[in-house]
């Protein structure tokens, strides 16, 4: 079974989300649980958290359908002591939240080497920051996204999500999301029926399906291999419809969290009912 959603506006509060997802016809969503683009929100308030749980329970949305994302200004793997200190701060902040709201993982962007420090070396950096926030934590795993390796982001291999699960010590509690536009655009053939197999399988090779626990499901508006990240609505970029087909259809795709992060939002719904009449 497909769980399809969006990442839906948590604007008022979290408790909003799932009441968002809902009118979209939904099965799934991505929300941010503070502002994704300040250091510090407020924290959640017991109200807040009450509100959360009953709105999911009411609209039958289980953790394993949600898909918290954390903020835009995290950098796991910053070369530099303390603004790596401050991501670090910061990531735990996001892994609390989740566990308050009884969600079990946290969707993130590896992090960015700035042109400092090696890809391996950042790698590391991510890693190890991952085993800090973990050993503080209880339940949420840390779902590490691939990326289009704009500028000096990491993540844009699946070796690069692989040596980071190496380096994590929990391995129960790191995963990873795959994101079809980053995924392109990095450089993986996805469109043609050939390329999608094989990788596909690479991907299982390197990382192993056991490991996906979220897709980010975003047409392209940029080019194959060209390390650009613009989302597009389905079926209006570089991917087109008979891709998404195939993916309503493969099953490794099932029992996780497929997640639009279109940029016509008032068409999610559409969407969706879109993706639901590809599965046959
Ligand atoms: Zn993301
Ligand atoms: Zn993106």
């Amino acid at each position: 079974m497909k769980y399809l959603g969006a990442h839906v506006s948590a604007s008022g509060g979290v408790e909003n989300a799932p009441v968002n997802a809902n009118e979209i016809g939904a099965k799934a969503f991505a929300l941010f649980t503070k502002n994704q683009r300040q250091w510090v929100s407020a924290p959640l308030t017991a109200k807040n958290i009450e509100l959360f749980r009953e709105n999911c329970l009411k609209y039958g949305y289980k953790p394993e359908n949600i898909l918290p994302h954390d903020s835009y200004l995290i950098n796991l793997g910053h070369p530099e002591k303390e603004p790596l200190e401050k991501s670090r701060a910061a990531f735990l902040d996001e892994m609390q939240r989740c566990e308050q709201l009884g969600l079990d993982r946290l969707n993130f962007h590896p992090g960015s080497h700035l042109g400092q420090i090696s890809e391996e070396e950042s790698l590391k950096i991510i890693g190890e920051s991952i085993n800090i926030t973990l050993e503080k934590t209880r339940c949420v795993a840390a779902v590490i996204e691939n990326t289009s390796g704009q500028g000096s982001n990491l993540g844009y291999k699946f070796e690069h999500l692989r040596f980071i699960i190496d380096h994590v010590e929990d391995k129960s509690r790191v995963g990873v999301c795959l994101d079809t536009c980053h995924t392109f655009t990095a450089g993986y053939d996805i469109l043609s029926p050939e390329g999608y197999e094989s990788t596909f399988s690479k991907f299982d090779e390197i990382v192993g399906f056991k490991f996906l626990k979220g897709m980010h499901i975003n047409d392209s508006m940029k080019a194959l291999g060209s390390r650009v990240d613009r989302h597009d609505s389905i079926g209006k970029g570089f991917l087109g419809n008979e891709f998404f087909r195939r993916l309503m259809n493969d099953p490794r795709f099932d029992n996780i969290p497929l997640i639009l992060e279109t940029p016509e939002e008032t068409i999610w719904a559409e969407e969706i009912a879109l993706l639901y009449s590809y599965a046959v």
